[in-house]
């Protein structure tokens, strides 16, 4: 039933759906939460699991291959941070991790977890839904290089686009989503300084709403699997007083 004139069913014609197949793993020891969010991945076609507990979290990762988890930081037998952690070591999933307070956001960003987006409860359920699918609508990494693509080359560093493959002096760089896609936005205009607000357009959306220091810690992520520096990267340049640039590795 199509319930005509219910503002829900007008609403939902707008929303991005996320392309199909993909799972969703929802770990949060708030039952009741974790089955509203649940329910709203669901319903936008994500098969979903839902964990209430840490180190369940990390196997059932392992088991499921998820492409978003949805990650409580307060969590018992294991903690959230620890728990992105050990799921980096195997996966570059989406992560949202969720926080109880705000404040927590800085400490999490200065301990280099590895999420990709932070939510500080409470939280819209529909605003989350719309950050992850908006990020799962970006293309997956593929396997291969298309003939006659050689990828971007900065010094050392090459970067396939097309293939999302990153390689430093010929060995391969793992990277999250996320950090590929900010590394691939400098690298599309590598003259352009952006802005830390023009990158969250080109990598979250226009439509994400946050602390735009999110930048700050995938960039930070960048330059420790690129061997910079964490304050200048020869790669990724700060600009003062704009954000940042692609550097030629010079
Ligand atoms: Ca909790």
């Amino acid at each position: 039933m199509k319930g005509m004139g219910v503002p829900e069913s007008a609403h939902a014609a707008d929303r991005p759906l996320a392309p199909p197949g993909l799972r969703a793993l929802v770990v949060e020891d708030e039952a009741p939460l974790a089955a509203l969010v649940g329910s709203y991945l669901e319903r936008d076609g994500f098969e979903v699991t839902l964990i209430h507990d840490g180190l369940q979290a990390v196997t059932s990762a392992r088991e499921v291959d998820p492409d978003v988890v949805v990650l409580d930081l307060g969590l018992p037998s294991l903690d959230g941070v620890e728990v992105c952690r050990r799921i980096r070591t195997f996966s570059d999933c989406y992560v949202v991790m969720l926080t109880a307070r705000a404040e927590e956001i800085d400490t999490l960003i200065g301990l280099s977890v590895g999420a990709d987006d932070y939510m500080t409860k409470p939280f819209s359920p529909r605003e989350l839904i719309a950050r992850i699918t908006a990020m799962l609508r970006r293309p997956r990494a593929t396997t291969g290089t298309p003939d006659g693509a050689e990828g971007q080359s900065f010094g050392e560093l090459t970067i396939d686009i097309q293939g999302r493959d990153v390689s430093l002096g010929g060995e391969l760089v793992r990277l999250t989503r996320t950090e590929f896609d900010v590394l691939a936005a400098l690298a599309e205009r590598p003259r352009m300084a952006f802005s830390r607000r023009q990158l969250i357009e080109r990598v979250w959306g226009e439509a994400w709403v946050g602390d735009e220091h999110l930048v700050d810690v995938h960039v930070g992520h960048l330059r420790r699997k690129l061997g910079d520096d964490a304050n200048q990267g020869k790669y990724v340049r700060t600009v003062r007083g704009v954000g940042y640039r692609m550097g030629t590795g010079q």
